[in-house]
């Protein structure tokens, strides 16, 4: 199968096109239809396995197929571990959206709080993220996720290992419940790492092994 099996939204595939990416990798192939099904996802993956697509697309599908639930709520939340892959995500979710009218803006710490407040206030559909950052900017009440639709943790074991997880659940506390969450690992044997999944995907989820 390619991209087009995958992918059914215009934009999105003329998207794929300009990045010239000629057939998904197997964490797309997996992730993308049970994503776009509504379904929580388990996924251990590694960085370079193109995971980051494999999020982005059957969200940003899903999102503009659909209105949102409160105009002023972020609708897309992910939180990843470092700065370097945050910038790494923005990149990437730039080019995906580029022929949606969609925003994507970055929280992480080492930069003017003062700019990102002023980010916030335009409120991008998709916020990238790192934990400490953006429980301060919870804190200042700068931005909201009372109408998240989709919530990812990327690197879920290295936010564990850096001793993130406070402000992981400091933030997904104030997410909206309806959502969908993909969380993201490259080891499923970490430890506290069922316990975090316990407490921030709600229901059901399905686990992809590659
Ligand atoms: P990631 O694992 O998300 O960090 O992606 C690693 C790299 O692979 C990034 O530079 C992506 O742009 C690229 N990539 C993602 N999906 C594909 C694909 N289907 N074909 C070719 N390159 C891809």
């Amino acid at each position: 199968p390619g991209f087009h099996d995958l992918i059914s939204d215009t934009q999105l595939r003329k998207a794929i096109d300009v990045l010239g990416y000629e057939a998904p990798t197997p964490v797309q192939l997996a992730a993308i239809p049970a994503a776009s099904a509504g379904k929580n996802l388990i996924v251990s993956s590694k960085t370079g396995s193109g995971k980051t697509v494999a999020f982005l697309l059957p969200a940003i599908q899903t999102m503009l197929a659909r209105p949102c639930v409160n105009p002023t709520s972020t609708r897309m939340l992910i939180l990843t571990p470092t700065r370097e892959l945050a910038r790494q995500i923005v990149k990437n979710a730039e080019q995906i959206l580029k022929f949606t009218g969609f925003k994507v803006g970055m929280v992480c710490g080492g930069e003017e709080l003062k700019y990102q407040k002023a980010m916030l206030r335009k409120n991008p559909e998709i916020i990238v993220g790192t934990p400490g950052r953006l429980a301060e900017h919870i804190s200042h009440k700068s931005t909201e996720f009372s109408g998240l639709e989709f919530l990812v943790l990327d690197e879920a074991d290295r936010m564990l290992d850096m001793g993130l997880s406070d402000d992981v659940l400091k933030i997904t506390n104030t997410c909206r419940t309806e959502r969908q969450t993909l969380l993201f690992s490259a080891t499923m044997e970490q430890k506290g790492l069922r316990h975090l999944i316990k407490q921030v995907i709600l229901g059901e989820a399905e686990e992809i092994y590659i």
